[in-house]
């Protein structure tokens, strides 16, 4: 693994399964590893790690504007515009920010010229140190609609400073989750010992088989009794890469905002072993398909 280059993603179909325990725990055990939050609404991995040496940037995006004076009111932008940001109502073209994709198509389109582009931040870049794990975390402005820009641009940092980077992504399995797994190497799906959990499970294989990743499967809170998300696994053939159990030792070590391990020898192992059980199946996909 040593010099290879691997972006591992940890998703899950819902908060509060455990895909941040798993995403944090396992950039810590790397060791020289990059974490990429990209959980934008609610980043939290960097509340576990507290990283330091922080630095921040700006991220903005390019909103059309129209000068009033050169447009006719020819409608053609409104036409051109996919996301309906644009309207032409009282001899006025309203743009609509939140829902503009920044395409920049419209601008290009105006045969007045009468569009041009404004800078409009919509979040911010966190980027830090905690030991030796470098922590990225993008953050989006509170009223944003959609978080692929900072994503995009947070995935720059992906192995720019050491070779396994372990990426965070949102909950679910909208576009902001495409964006985050797009380049990863392999997926880690996270999973609660539930009917819903198998639901939520669903998704992400759903959208992981559609992007022909290879991944394998965490079922976290495990307990003695059945578990509908391991049964969903055995009838799908899915591979679990491991079982995290349900603990009150892991709870109040999570609820402490501590990272498991750093704290416990037991969970060192736990993660240790999970992250060679994640690069043994990189290294086979590499194999199999180089
Ligand atoms: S394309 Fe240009 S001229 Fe036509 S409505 Fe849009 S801004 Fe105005
Ligand atoms: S930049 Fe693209 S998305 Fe935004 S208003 Fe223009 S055409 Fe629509």
């Amino acid at each position: 693994m040593e010099g290879t280059k691997i972006k591992i993603a940890v998703l899950s179909g819902k908060g509060g399964t455990g895909k941040t325990l798993v995403a944090v725990n396992l950039a810590a055990i790397a060791k020289n590893s990059v974490y990429i939050d990209c959980d934008v609404e609610e980043p939290n991995g960097h509340l576990f790690f507290k990283p330091e040496q922080l630095k921040r940037h700006d991220i903005s995006v390019k909103i059309p504007v129209v000068d009033e004076k050169l447009c006719t009111g020819c409608r053609s932008c409104v036409a051109f515009c996919k996301f309906n940001a644009l309207a032409y109502i009282n001899h006025k073209l309203m743009v609509f920010d939140e829902i503009c994709h920044s395409c920049g198509g419209c601008s290009l389109f105006c045969p007045e010229k009468a569009l041009s582009e404004r800078e409009k931040v919509i979040g911010v870049v966190q980027n830090g140190k905690s030991e030796d794990v470098r922590v990225i975390s993008g953050i989006m402005n509170v009223g944003e609609t959609s978080g692929v820009p900072i994503i995009k641009e947070i995935l720059k940092y992906a192995n720019e400073y050491q070779d396994i980077t372990v990426i965070d992504c949102p909950p679910g399995s909208a576009c902001t989750v495409m964006e985050s797994i797009k380049d990863a190497d392999y997926c880690i799906l996270v999973a609660e010992p539930t009917l819903f959990g198998v639901h939520n499970l669903n998704m992400v294989h759903d959208l992981v088989t559609l992007f022909n990743k290879p991944y394998g499967v965490v079922l976290n809170k495990c307990v003695q009794s059945e578990n509908p998300a391991e049964t969903y696994c055995t009838e799908k053939n899915i591979n679990v890469l491991g079982k995290i159990l349900f603990d009150n030792e892991l709870g109040t070590i999570n609820s402490n905002g501590l990272i498991a391990i750093r704290q416990s020898d037991k969970y060192f192992d736990v993660f240790n072993q999970l992250l060679h059980k994640v690069s043994e199946e990189v290294q086979h996909e590499t194999v199999v398909n180089p």
